[in-house]
């Protein structure tokens, strides 16, 4: 058995069967290969994740079977896409560890902890996760949760350079993968939930010497930076934002996950977030579009200068980012073949623009949408819906709430099809402004009521459900025709990250299923059990005669909850037998004894406003895998209590102190506040109501 290479790639192959193991991995190999190895993030410069293999094909993956698996010492979220190069596989877990292990053994041939410290949990908005590393000849460059981009030896894991990117008195993280281009290692950051001010920046890759840096918002104190985006913020974006609390925040504008590179126009594309806060009207005064928030823009790899922005969401009030995956595609538009950069942000709608322009060439809903009714192609600016701003004291719901209709998880393209498979999960969103917000340290900072129930009125009307229910799909969007042309339901299961091959088969998981789907038609032709949810892309690669694929596996479904386990890595190849190894059964957490408790002499119906500020967010929430605290043991008493809110006693897990944030009085009422929850909870006829 050989592998099957694509007929563009045949000639390639004959040639030399693959680079030799010592040419140099540079720029020319993360243009184009012959697919045997992931050497970047979306496989090639144009992040299609599109791969040449196709010995694994409708006819032999029926023989597809796990080859091997491989357990990692880190729990919840896995999001990496790993990469393969010289028979290594190199992949991140939470927490930012690397592993480097045999490509067709899985056995570990290294594993380097940047031991970011547990605090830093406290800053990641959407857990503490990792997307990746790059590489760059005999080098590896990945992102610590903490801020630091660091450089090992690809043979040894030995750390070559650090560089602390981010200012660490902020709220910066990093979770995104490193992308590099001409020399020069590429790193955004993450926070703008906190409140930082975005940023992109490049490092050399021989000594982690800052090149450029680009700011995506002005500086709050109006003073230019020094940086690669002073001229353009003066130009262009100063005069977009106005008087409110984006002069204390920053702004927001993170450059959290896509920067791809053309190699054709010569022109780098960053993915800019959303607002510090969400709500525009605290923010800049209700006025002005905010620039570069929820924008794509083009810089040169060089030197950081300013080429063209689209914004997407101008005036962004609803965690409407745009830093979803951005790829590059050669496609048919009205008989001519134009190269053109596409991106579904959480936004709802699918954008093709020109990428040596920018120019928008059009904008269409992938998933219900409705705080939009268009994209005005004259001007390239949404027609927000009559109902879309909440900021004057209307609530309303939304389609998409902020996770957005598409988030992270990498899309895939089909170029025989020019079909984009995208991964949609798209819920209406709650949005009413939080009349006297003000910055909030150590939590979100959205300008939006979040309800929590409330200890008054028993048998008042319970936190309010949605509209309609989440719809999760997987979406053969056609570009050309601007719609779908097929549409997987995935019905209460969420789907990942999208890997398209050759052999026309598109692979994606739902929750703890990995699938194959005929690319032209969706139709399921195999699917494998993966013990765990994955949320991570799959990749493709090949060692020897045999294709395998990988994928990342995070927590464990545990009925409805999301229980954490080692993350772990699956490689599949035709005619593996082996088997996902169970989870070692757990003794189950001693639950909370409510005939034993310490009566706290605090005021419940205060606490749970800091419940809602401080602790809501993340405990039922955007990491859903979090304790429950009004079913922890901790709460029973004052001082188990104050141990991990005030001591820290679990900050090295991510629970970091909150000993700077609340006082003594306001743990007192968020401690009556949990355990009033506790008993409502045990009792059929808990309240809630609005908050405010
Ligand atoms: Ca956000």
């Amino acid at each position: 058995m050989r592998i099957i290479l694509s007929t563009a790639l045949v000639a390639t192959a004959l040639l030399g069967c693959g680079r030799p193991a010592h040419q140099p991995l540079d720029g020319a190999a993360l243009e184009a290969n012959d697919g045997r190895e992931w050497l970047t993030y979306g496989r090639t410069y144009d992040e299609q994740r599109f791969s040449p293999l196709t010995d694994i094909n409708a006819a032999s993956i029926g023989r597809l079977g796990l080859a091997w698996s491989a357990e990692f010492k880190a729990d919840r979220g896995q999001e990496a896409t790993p990469l393969v190069h010289d028979g290594v596989l190199y992949t991140t877990t939470a927490w930012s560890q690397v592993y480097a292990l045999d490509a067709r053994t899985g056995a570990q041939l290294w594993h380097y902890d940047p031991k970011p410290p547990g605090s830093t949990g406290l800053r990641a908005c959407c857990d503490v996760v990792n997307r990746g590393v790059a590489l760059w000849n005999d080098r590896l460059f990945f992102g610590a949760l903490d801020g630091r981009l660091i450089a090992l030896n690809t043979k040894t894991g030995a750390p070559i350079w650090s560089v602390q990117t981010t200012d660490p008195a902020r709220s910066y993280t990093i979770t995104g993968a490193p992308r590099v281009v001409k020399g020069n290692v590429i790193i955004g950051n993450a926070g703008a939930e906190f409140g930082v001010r975005g940023y992109v920046s490049a490092y050399s890759a021989d000594a982690g010497r800052l090149v450029w840096r680009f700011y995506t918002t002005p500086n709050p104190d109006g003073q230019p930076d020094g940086a690669a985006s002073d001229d353009v913020l003066a130009e262009k974006a100063a005069q977009t934002w106005f008087d409110g609390v984006w002069r204390q925040t920053g702004g927001g504008g993170t450059v959290w996950d896509a920067i791809v590179y053309d190699s054709k126009s010569e022109l780098l594309f960053v993915g800019v977030g959303n607002g510090t806060p969400w709500n525009h009207k605290f923010r800049s005064g209700g006025r002005g579009d905010n620039l570069f928030l929820a924008s794509i823009v083009a810089l040169r790899p060089e030197t950081g200068e300013y080429v063209w922005h689209y914004q997407t969401t101008p005036g962004e009030s609803w965690d409407y980012t745009a830093t979803q995956p951005i790829m590059i595609a050669d496609i048919m538009l009205d008989g001519q073949r134009r190269r053109v950069v596409m991106q579904a942000p959480k936004n709802g709608f699918f954008y093709v623009l020109d990428a040596a322009t920018g120019h928008l060439i059009s904008a269409d809903k992938f998933a219900p949408v409705d705080w939009a009714t268009h994209v005005d192609l004259t001007t390239g600016r949404p027609v927000e819906s009559g109902s879309a701003r909440y900021e004057n004291g209307a609530v309303v719901w939304h389609s998409p709430a902020p996770g957005g209709a598409h988030n992270w998880q990498p899309m895939a393209f089909n170029p025989n099809e020019e079909l984009v498979y995208i991964p949609v999960s798209v819920a209406p969103g709650r949005y009413s402004d939080a009349e006297g917000y003000r910055v909030l340290s150590a939590a979100w900072n959205t300008g939006i009521v979040r309800i929590v129930p409330l200890p008054t009125a028993s048998g008042a009307p319970s936190v309010p459900e949605p509209p309609s229910e989440r719809l999760n799909q997987l979406v053969a969007w056609a570009p050309t025709a601007k719609a779908p042309r097929w549409t997987v339901d995935l019905g209460a299961r969420r789907g990942g990250g999208v890997l398209a091959t050759a052999a026309g088969l598109v692979f994606q998981a739902a929750n703890d299923q990995l699938i194959a789907y005929d690319a032209a038609t969706g139709k399921q032709v195999w699917s494998h059990g993966t013990g765990g949810l994955v949320r991570a892309a799959p990749i493709t690669y090949a060692i020897g005669d045999e294709q395998y694929i990988a994928v990342m596996v995070g927590y464990v479904a545990e009925g409805s909850i999301q229980a954490r386990y080692p993350g772990r890595l699956l490689a599949f190849k035709l005619g593996g037998i082996q088997k996902v190894p169970p989870y070692p059964p757990r003794p189950a957490p001693a639950p909370l004894d409510l005939n034993v408790i310490e009566p706290s002499a605090g005021d419940a119906q205060a606490g749970a406003l800091v419940y809602r500020d401080y602790c809501a967010v993340c405990h039922e929430g955007a990491r859903g895998s979090l304790p429950n605290l009004t079913r922890s043991p901790m709460i029973a008493a004052r001082a188990s209590f104050e141990a991990v809110v005030f001591a820290g006693a679990l900050a090295l897990t991510g629970m970091a102190s909150f000993r700077d944030h609340l006082s003594d009085a306001q743990a007192d009422n968020l401690r009556a506040y949990l355990l009033w929850r506790a008993r409502s909870e045990a009792t059929p006829a808990a309240a809630a109501t609005e908050d405010r």
